[in-house]
């Protein structure tokens, strides 16, 4: 089968005792069967230690929250005692993420990972195919819609990545994509909707984002604390248009294709583009003394958006929702909010 992937995912690699926000810390891992079995028979202290350390297939995390196989250098014991093969399915995939289509697979790596935001804003956004051997994962799905989301999708990478087009209006001819191919793919109610849009609506999606279930406990001081300063940011810089357009085509990547068995096209592109409008206020509200945010505050704001929103099963139900019913999520109050977010003609839309 053909694996699919920006090119980018290829050099990626964890940075274990480097790493600032470990994945080893904080998220409940659940131990697959076929790994618990072989835990269950690891012999020795170290085999001991396993068995102390699961409960209901899960490892027992300590007070603070971290793996207990985490060590203090920021490395897995795990991996160091029984070596890669013996890690549980989560944590030898994670920050990877994988979808089957018959005879396709795509994957990357996820923006909630620091090494993986730093590749995906870094390098510009390129698919590269390899041939893998076969797996059977993919569920039943319309082959014709499947060929019609692979065109949207394509054509909404080349107008994301066209540094020809601003990128406000890219992201609105994303959104004209996406709500073209929904119309076909008529989901009742999808595209009915009144539009809402006031100068408020800025404070209205910071909003949606107060009402998810915080991951990190610094994340609602955070939006809170860019909410007030909001006002008094500086204006959008051109120098994050590169990271914008990357976001972006991470995002789209992602999660175009799920819609073949959802429908919900219309509904992963506006996340993808309230995503970036998103990121891009944060961006913004991180400048200190009108001096744009640097890469590394940009991708530390990028992976922590990522792991409070796309990371958490509930928070991208509620997110997706949100996008498909608010009147300020209406398309055309959106593209407004895009036009004005990155210093573009709202007139002009
Ligand atoms: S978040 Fe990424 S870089 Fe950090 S420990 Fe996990 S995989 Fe490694």
């Amino acid at each position: 089968m053909i694996y699919r992937t920006p090119e980018y995912c290829l050099d990626f690699r964890c940075i274990a005792g480097d790493c600032r926000d470990s994945c080893c810390k904080g998220w409940e891992i659940d131990i697959d069967s076929e790994t618990a079995e072989k835990y269950a028979a690891i012999s020795g202290e170290f085999g001991e230690r396993l068995r102390r350390s699961i409960k209901n297939n899960s490892f027992i995390l300590t007070e603070d929250e971290r793996c207990p196989f985490l060590n203090r250098e920021g490395l897995c014991d795990i991996y160091i005692n029984l070596g890669r093969e013996s890690l549980c399915h989560i944590c030898s995939e994670h920050p990877r993420y994988f979808e089957w289509f018959g005879s396709v697979k795509e994957g990357g790596t996820g923006l909630c990972c620091e090494a993986s935001a730093k590749l995906i804003l870094s390098r510009p956004f390129t698919l590269c195919e390899k041939k893998v051997p076969d797996e059977e994962a993919s569920g039943d799905y319309d082959e014709e819609l499947f060929s019609m989301l692979l065109e949207a999708r394509k054509a909404m990478l080349v107008v994301a990545n066209d540094e020809d087009i601003p990128i406000g209006r890219a992201l609105i001819q994303v959104l004209d994509i996406a709500e073209e191919t929904q119309q076909y793919i008529e989901i009742p109610g999808t595209l009915k909707r009144k539009v809402c849009y006031e100068k408020n609506t800025i404070k209205e999606i910071f909003r949606c984002f107060y009402e998810l279930e915080p991951i990190d406990a610094s994340w609602l001081p955070y939006i809170s604390k860019c909410d007030e300063a909001f006002p008094s940011a500086p204006p959008y810089s051109g120098e994050y248009n590169p990271y914008i357009r990357r976001i972006v085509s991470y995002f789209i990547f992602r999660y175009a294709m799920k819609s073949v068995y959802d429908g919900r096209i219309l509904g992963y592109t506006v996340f993808a583009a309230v995503s970036a409008v998103f990121i891009s206020w944060l961006f913004r509200c991180g400048a200190v003394a009108e001096q744009p945010c640097g890469f590394e505050e940009c991708a530390l704001i990028a992976k922590n958006y990522s792991k409070e929103t796309e990371y958490c099963e509930e928070n991208m139900e509620k997110l997706l929702e949100l996008f498909e019913t608010e009147p300020f999520f209406a398309s055309e109050a959106l593209k407004a909010v895009i036009a004005e977010s990155f210093g573009e003609n709202v007139g002009e839309i």
